[in-house]
């Protein structure tokens, strides 16, 4: 499929569809320790929460990595044919865009996790950034405590990290585990 044909199915997301970009640092192509099963992990440039111990401090930077557009980012996820996951940086530095990848995947047929140093409490009483990942499958959330490292956890570098599932914890006004 086209760029440009592709543009045309899913101009639904909004008038940045395909000429917005986004700044990426790194895309990885069927990973398999960013979430359940084989992934495509997108790297976002930008994070203001500065975790001591960051596994990747050049991530805090919003103008590094490469801009690359909506188009050519779905052109990626359709190719692999895996699900997604956002992260970087903190991909709700900017939770619009997140919001656009988000839909993206989904227009896409796929799931979408997405990691962020923020905590569902204060994403889910933030409107702003509960609009950035509303319709994701997983929210892994809460910044990195180096205290609290633990090697054993699954798809988290932290105990305070947790995987929250989205919908059940919307329905329930409470966050729920998800279980992969
Ligand atoms: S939220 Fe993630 S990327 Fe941001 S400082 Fe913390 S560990 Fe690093």
């Amino acid at each position: 499929m086209t760029v440009s044909s592709m543009s045309d199915r899913f101009s639904a997301l909004g008038e940045e569809w395909g000429r917005g970009s986004v700044k990426v640092l790194d895309i990885y192509r069927g990973t398999t320790v960013d979430g359940p099963g084989f992934r495509t992990s997108i790297y976002l440039a930008g994070c203001s929460h500065h975790c001591e111990g960051c596994h990747n401090p050049s991530s805090w930077d919003s103008a590094g990595g490469r801009s690359m557009s909506l188009a050519e980012i779905a052109a990626i996820i359709e190719e692999e044919d895996f699900d997604v996951t956002l992260t970087g940086g903190d991909p709700l530095y900017n939770p619009e865009t997140c919001a656009h990848l988000v839909s993206l995947v989904k227009a896409l047929g796929h799931e979408a996790w997405v990691y962020t140093g923020y905590t569902w409490e204060q994403i889910s009483s933030d409107p702003a950034l509960l609009a950035g990942v509303r319709e994701a499958q997983v929210v892994v959330d809460g910044p990195y405590i180096a205290s609290l490292r633990d090697p054993d956890l699954h798809f988290r570098g932290s105990s305070n990290q947790r995987l929250i599932d989205v919908a059940t914890s919307l329905a329930t006004g409470r966050p729920q585990p998800h279980h992969p």
